[in-house]
């Protein structure tokens, strides 16, 4: 197992270790899961040179912004998958599910009392970041993030990308060298540890660990925790569900992936991103995965950077279109997320963008919706209403009809920056894969964010890109999606 690369390594605190403690805990808040991950690597790390064993903590906090039974189901069930990876290789694991607001407090300060030195996971945006800074701040022991988020590490950027074509070309340049240093694919195999001896009894008593009931995929439990109720659990969640989805990608998906990404009834795409989002797949494993269908070696990297969309990587079209979504766009928005603390604000737009957007912020509207006609698809288009319904009962939206969506809530609300606040309430309210660096990709690149001016300069749009949904429909086969997303009928 090569070591974790220094460039994903940020001290989150300039504290000792504690050698006389009797634990490294792994504080897992993002990376929720045992492969292919950066961070419980480097609590291997710790543990082989102090000869101590691993405490792995994931808790579950109930006071995130939009913490529903939606959120909390799918990550529960990540949780579960978990218990019985750790349990079976003998790792002492903790899963904590707060049944109200700031009952876990305290947990990890008395946690961090008994252990040596703590790692955690290193996410550039939502509550994390704060988050990490406040417990780094009032432990006593050394504490570490780290960067298991993307292929690129996140400090190997030094500055802030505004074009997916020139963030491309840098990876074109940077990115070979970080090719060779992939996380190992299960850090937990074949190491030897000593075991839990003194297992905190006194922090499980006061913070009590996670029922099997809670962790059961169905329980009716979710009802007592202080949540939201009604968004819903959709899908199952977990490393070994998203791992089963990847193959299934791979096996029957992939190859249609180029030409048929943009269809929305072709379900050409890997619909990985909740997995992805809530850690419970790595984008190493997919990247990994892919190469191998693809028999992809490195020689067959091209040499030129050009920021083409494709070719550089020397594989097929589909696996090149794969890549430059997962790679290129997804982590492009990480780097915003990671040099930009306004990413989610409106000022972080380019400044063409604002100025268009202004001129024509008092141009006549045909529709005015608000937040709550949206949010129960009552506009008058059957196309939009159709995505949103999908939205609140599946979690998801394809792609291509997402941009529509989010291109109707700006021309239907009463001015762009209220559209932005819709979007950002719907997208994470809803969607399994939201409250992400992705969510503020898709969102602010709607009111021009990585975009260009387009003409002709329309109302409301102003030179922002618009979309319509009679070109939509025009342009990819919407019929069966509207039938199937229609409102449900009262009786
Ligand atoms: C208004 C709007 C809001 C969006 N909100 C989110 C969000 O909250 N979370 C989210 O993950 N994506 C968001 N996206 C981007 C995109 O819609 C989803 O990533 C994609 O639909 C996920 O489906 P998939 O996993 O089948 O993607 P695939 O096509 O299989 O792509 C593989 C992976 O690449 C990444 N990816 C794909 N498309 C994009 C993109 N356009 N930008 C950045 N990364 C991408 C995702 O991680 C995705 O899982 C949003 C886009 C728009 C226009």
């Amino acid at each position: 197992m090569n070591d974790v690369p220094e460039v994903r390594i940020t001290k989150a605190n300039h504290r000792d270790i504690n050698p006389n403690g009797d634990f490294i805990l792994y504080w897992m808040t993002v990376f929720r899961r045992s492969h292919w991950n950066f961070s419980l690597q480097r609590t291997v790390e710790w543990a082989q040179s102090l000869k101590k064993p691993i405490l792995v903590l994931e808790a579950l906090n109930c006071d995130y912004p939009w913490a529903s039974e939606r959120f909390h189901r799918f990550l529960l069930d990540g949780m579960a998958d978990n218990l019985s990876y750790f349990q079976s290789h003998r790792i002492s694991y903790y899963p904590y599910v707060e049944p109200a607001k700031d009952a876990g407090k305290g947990l990890l300060i008395s946690l961090s009392e008994k252990a040596c030195v703590i790692v955690t996971d290193d996410f550039p945006c939502f509550f994390i970041p704060q988050m990490v800074k406040s417990v780094a701040a009032n432990v006593s022991i050394l504490m570490e993030s780290v960067d298991s988020n993307g292929m690129l590490p996140l400090k190997a950027a030094d500055r802030l990308f505004l074009t997916a074509y020139s963030f491309r070309r840098f990876l074109h340049k940077n990115l070979p060298d970080h090719l060779t240093q992939m996380p190992a694919r299960e850090p937990l195999k074949e190491i030897n540890l000593p075991p839990l001896k003194h297992p905190p009894e006194s922090v499980f008593k006061s913070w009590p660990l996670a029922s099997h009931n809670i962790l059961a995929t169905g329980s009716r439990s979710l009802s007592d925790l202080k949540i939201g109720h009604d968004v819903k659990p959709v899908t199952k969640g977990g490393p070994l569900t998203g791992r089963k989805i990847l193959n299934s990608f791979l096996k029957d998906r992939l190859t249609r992936y180029a030409q048929r990404r943009n269809m929305p009834e072709e379900n050409a795409t890997s619909t990985l991103s909740p997995y992805i989002h809530f850690g419970h797949i790595s984008v190493h494993e997919i990247f990994h995965k892919v190469m191998n269908t693809e028999g992809w070696f490195f020689d067959r990297l091209s040499e030129r950077a050009t920021g083409s969309k494709r070719g550089w990587w020397g594989v097929g079209e589909s696996a090149e279109a794969f890549l430059d979504q997962l790679i290129t766009w997804r982590e492009l928005g990480f780097n915003m997320c990671r040099h930009r603390d306004d990413y989610d604000k409106y000022e972080s737009l380019p400044e063409w963008a604002v100025e268009t957007l202004r001129f024509h912020e008092m141009d006549k509207r045909d529709y005015i919706y608000t937040v709550e006609q949206f949010e129960n698809g009552l506009t008058h288009d059957p196309l939009w209403n159709a995505a949103q319904i999908q939205l609140v009962r599946e979690g998801t939206i394809h792609n291509y009809l997402r941009m529509l969506w989010g291109k109707k809530i700006l021309e239907w609300s009463p001015n762009p920056r209220i559209a932005l606040e819709i979007m950002i309430e719907l997208n994470n309210k809803y969607a399994l894969d939201g409250r992400d660096p992705n969510s503020y990709t898709g969102i602010l690149w709607i009111l021009g964010r990585y975009d260009r001016p387009w003409a002709p300069e329309r109302p409301v749009f102003g030179k922002i890109r618009y979309m319509s949904s009679k070109n939509t429909a025009r342009k990819v086969r919407v019929v069966d999606y509207i039938k199937k997303y229609a409102p449900k009928k009262i009786a």
